[in-house]
């Protein structure tokens, strides 16, 4: 797609430090190293994100993770990694073209702050969400 950064990283128009490549996936260096060794995996074809994506195109690019990540995680000597995909901007997706970041993680520390706030559950709640959840998810 024209004006898409990545797409033309997959057209070699403008350089990556690529670690991975294939027929459907490419896997490279993001610019900008969260932790060292951030990755990003992507479909060669254009698709804005998750939420637009082919059961087909998931297929190929989520088979590739599990590989690239323990490659990555043997390179770097990573004690754990984070696997996100941000999609939308409410969720922090700044490059629409479909990605998803391995971030190796270190046990002596390292400058990533992932976590989840918990919450006192609400059953009844959770119960009517899952609900209408399925319901959209099945139609
Ligand atoms: P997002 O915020 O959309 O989930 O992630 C986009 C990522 O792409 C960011 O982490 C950013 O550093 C990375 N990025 C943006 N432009 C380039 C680029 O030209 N080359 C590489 N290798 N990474 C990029
Ligand atoms: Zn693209």
């Amino acid at each position: 797609m024209e004006n898409c950064i990545f797409c033309k990283i997959v057209a070699g128009e403008i350089p990556s430090s690529k670690v991975y490549e294939d027929e459907d996936v490419l896997a490279f260096l993001d610019i900008s190293q969260a932790t060292p060794g951030h990755t990003l995996v992507i479909p060669k074809e254009h698709v804005r994100n998750v939420l637009d994506m082919s059961a087909d195109t998931a297929q190929s690019l989520f088979a590739r993770v599990p590989k690239i990540a323990r490659g990555l995680q043997k390179a770097t000597g990573a004690d754990g990694m984070n696997i996100i995909n941000n999609n939308e901007e409410a969720a922090g997706q700044t490059v629409f073209h479909a990605h998803i970041h391995l971030l190796p993680r270190y046990a002596d520390g390292d400058e990533l702050d992932i976590r989840f706030t918990a919450h006192e559950p609400d059953f009844p709640a959770l119960a009517a969400l899952a609900q209408s959840i399925s319901q959209e998810v099945q139609a």
